[in-house]
């Protein structure tokens, strides 16, 4: 049997990888110049943090999640998310005592056992950014403009930014209750899973993709129109504070999120171009989270991008890194030259390539098209006789004569 990658679990091959590493490194840009510092938490954890944390009836924690046993018969959990590793490490590490305001970004791999397509992937990738000691709504406009900010600098224009209120463990009881009156006598257009979650997790049916519950759910009293007077007043302040900015966003009342840790402002960045995969970033506030997990009572607010997804979105290969320079080689002889002057060219920070193989001329030069490299030098007899050789800029054509020596060829390149 051959063997293969495990089905969901995917290369990243040269070609695709500068566009990672362009995201990457827009990200930890981005974050930095917003005050963030990188956290590095360990892919897995103990399956009672998940299920702590995310909550025993979501997707997740009842079905998604690469939960085992190990030799020492601990239970443990390949991550399927950032914030909880991430507030558990805040917590026992007591980051909060150094700083009241703790502001953290991560990116890596998380695992989910969900059905592999199109954007959707069982390792999969995120970036995400965390701000715990603050319940102002200014910390939530503040990270809703960073991650704008973020797309902008990615060159990514199209997604939309959609926000909602979840509410409060004050408010959000009494508006589950008044949705349970509304979907009782329309229990039976709801998709199986929608009904079992009926007494559980009745939000879920508002965001459900089966065609029964977006009829069933459609006219449903809205968490907006119920919100306690201080979840109100947060979310009118939020609302301003973006406005202020000139931050763009999309009230959407329907957005749920799948993780239960969510209070007050919620919000997704969605595309049109990922069919039902519209997400590329989502997040929210949890104020309760840090307490639940034994923690101090601090409130908190965050959110991952899918790298994979980002990916999608970003066109081309113009992220490809290209060598300045390809050295052709006309005898065994310039063939030497050619290798000291690469190896001189490289300690200067000029990227070259040559042939190791002896192959001719013409093969050479195609060679450096494929690659394409902004320049050729090419050495030959009379070359290495004179000291000189021909530097050609690809592009233009444009050719000029340079002495074999690292300085002046680089100084010829323009670097
Ligand atoms: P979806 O509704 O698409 O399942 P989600 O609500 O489960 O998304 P989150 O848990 O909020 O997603 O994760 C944040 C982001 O991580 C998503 O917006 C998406 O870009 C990405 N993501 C989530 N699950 C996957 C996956 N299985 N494969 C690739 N990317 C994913
Ligand atoms: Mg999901």
């Amino acid at each position: 049997m051959a063997l293969t990658a495990i089905k969901g679990f995917n290369d990243i091959l040269p070609g695709e990888v500068e566009k990672w590493q362009h995201i990457e490194m827009t990200a930890r840009r981005v974050f930095s110049l917003y005050g963030f510092d990188e956290i590095r938490v360990p892919i897995m954890e103990k399956t009672e943090l998940f299920a702590r944390s995310i909550g025993d009836v979501t997707d997740i924690v009842e079905k998604e999640m690469y939960s085992f046993t190990d030799k020492g018969d601990n239970r443990v959990t390949l991550r399927p998310e950032g914030t909880a590793g991430v507030m558990r490490s805040l917590i026992e590490n007591k980051l909060y005592a150094a700083d009241s305001v703790n502001k953290l970004y991560y990116m890596g791999p998380m695992f989910r056992y969900e059905r592999p397509q199109k954007g959707r992937y069982r390792q999969f990738h995120q970036i995400g950014a965390e701000i715990t000691g603050v319940a102002d709504p200014k910390v939530d406009a503040q990270v809703l403009t960073m991650l704008r900010h973020l797309f902008a600098e990615l060159g990514i224009h199209e997604p939309t930014l959609e926000i909602n209120s979840l509410g409060c463990p004050d408010c959000r009881p009494a508006y589950r209750e008044l949705l349970k009156d509304f979907l009782r006598g329309k229990l039976s257009d709801l998709c199986d899973d929608c009904r079992r979650r009926f007494d559980t997790n009745p939000l879920r049916a508002l965001d459900c993709k089966a065609a029964g519950c977006k009829e069933a759910t459609a006219g449903a009293p809205a968490m907006l129109d119920h919100l306690c007077t201080p979840c109100d007043e947060h979310f009118a302040a939020v609302k301003r504070f973006l406005e202020s900015v000139g931050t763009e966003y999309r009230l959407n009342s329907r957005m749920v999120r799948g993780l239960d840790y969510y209070t007050r402002t919620t919000f997704e960045l969605v595309t049109g171009l990922l069919g039902s995969q519209s997400a590329v970033a989502a997040g929210g506030r949890y104020d309760g989270l840090i307490a639940d997990l034994g923690g101090p009572s601090l409130p908190g607010i965050g959110f991952a991008m899918g790298v994979e997804r980002l990916a999608l979105l970003l066109e081309g290969d113009k992220f490809r890194v290209t060598p300045d320079l390809f050295i052709v080689a006309l005898d065994e002889e310039s063939q030497g030259v050619a290798f000291k002057v690469m190896c001189d060219l490289q300690r200067h920070g000029v990227s070259v390539e040559i042939d190791y193989e002896g192959k001719s001329m013409k093969s050479q030069m195609r060679r450096a098209d494929k690659l394409s490299c902004r320049f050729t030098l090419i050495i030959g007899e009379t070359e290495r006789a004179a000291g000189t050789a021909p530097l050609k800029e690809m592009a233009t054509g444009r050719q000029v004569d340079v002495a074999l020596d690292a300085v002046p060829i680089k100084e010829a390149l323009g670097i």
